[in-house]
């Protein structure tokens, strides 16, 4: 990824005083198209984009704000970037998309550093570059919050897209990589220190710039038996209950069955954590959760990690509406399995800045 390339001069220089066609100097100085889609990027009014036949585009935006989804103290310039490019890259995915094009909206308070916008950008570009997208516009205004907004176009072969609402009860639920780590990381972010610090880099990591499942979306298209999909962005317990209602289904997730990583255990253990907590309502992973037939699940676990990297691992399965949505432990007892991971307009008890890791 591209490292960051400061000149003393810019250091010193605000965005006020740069301007904004300064910065919007500053934002395209490097800006070439990968993907021939892109017929004018940026530089006119708008972009212009000729989608391929036989395909449709897939539409996304996610915006981050400073003090509700970031903190200046626990995030550098160039994760914060690559973070704005990864959450939306994540969505993509999780449709089943191949990433075309984004534009990026920066609202950035007139104090603000042009060496920390350049740092900002070169975290969006190196992400964006990584995985095929063009930055292809953007806008820039004076806000109070730092305020990073992205709308990204993706393409998928006519009528691929997975919906959160195609599962079938009998369909086994399997999610990719490991769950928990980013939120382990935003913890060891927030309590510095010694313990744990074997991890640390690791987990922190994992929160501050997380890599999009965009080659596994890719390839559960080209199989073509993923019956639903969503990403992890809010948390498992939230994503488990979205498929279920929107395909009109009940679920059962075996606790046994969560892929916690070593790190993460190692962590809990130090800090005397429950890494179940993590891995169920942390958030912020962005990996795929999925639906597949039964009788495909063991090609989906021998393929997808051979043919992708990625690991993956069945975590339980849809079940008519009636049996409701439930987590079962080791023991064989079930509990409601309720929606517990991030909420930007619930109650505070369900918000992240809340959540309570018992110990
Ligand atoms: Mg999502």
């Amino acid at each position: 990824v591209v490292k960051a390339k400061r000149s003393k001069s810019r250091c010193r220089e605000t965005i006020a005083s740069l301007g904004e066609f300064g910065l919007i100097h500053l934002l395209r100085s490097h800006l070439k198209a990968q993907n021939p889609e892109i017929i004018e990027g940026i530089g006119n009014d708008a972009a212009v984009i000729r989608p391929n036949a036989g395909w449709d585009l897939v539409f996304t935006t996610d915006m981050l704000v400073e003090g509700r989804h970031f903190e200046l103290k626990t995030s550098d310039p160039f994760s914060l970037g690559a973070k704005t490019i990864a959450v939306n890259l994540s969505d993509c995915a999780a449709m089943g998309a191949k990433p075309l094009a984004a534009v990026v909206s920066l609202g950035l308070p007139k104090n603000i550093s042009a060496s920390w916008v350049a740092d900002l950008y070169e975290g969006m570009q190196g992400w964006a570059d990584s995985f095929g997208l063009d930055l292809v516009g953007g806008d820039t205004v004076g806000c109070r919050d730092i305020t990073l907004n992205v709308a990204l176009l993706g393409e998928v072969e006519k009528g691929k897209a997975f919906t959160r609402s195609g599962a079938k009860a009998g369909d086994v639920l399997m999610v990719t990589g490991c769950l928990g780590d980013s939120a382990a990381g935003l913890h060891s972010l927030r309590h510095p220190g010694k313990k744990g610090r074997e991890v640390r880099a690791i987990l922190e990591r994992k929160h501050l710039t997380p890599l999009p499942r965009c080659i596994v979306g890719r390839f559960l298209v080209e199989t073509g038996w993923v019956t639903s999909c969503i990403d992890v962005s809010d948390g498992l317990s939230s994503e488990v209950n979205h498929l279920a209602e929107e395909s009109g289904l009940g679920a059962e997730v075996h606790t046994s069955a969560l892929p916690i990583s070593d790190a993460l255990d190692f962590y809990c253990g130090e800090w005397d954590l429950d890494p179940e907590t993590f891995a169920l309502n942390g958030g912020e992973d962005y990996e795929l959760l999925f639906t597949v037939p039964a009788k495909k699940a063991g090609e989906v676990l021998n393929r997808l990690s051979a043919e992708t990297g990625a690991s993956v691992k069945p975590i339980g399965c849809m079940v008519p509406k009636p049996k409701g949505v439930h987590l079962i432990d080791s023991k064989g007892k079930r509990s409601l399995f309720r929606p517990k991971g991030y909420d930007h307009f619930a109650s505070s008890k369900f918000s992240q800045k809340n959540l309570t890791f018992k110990n």
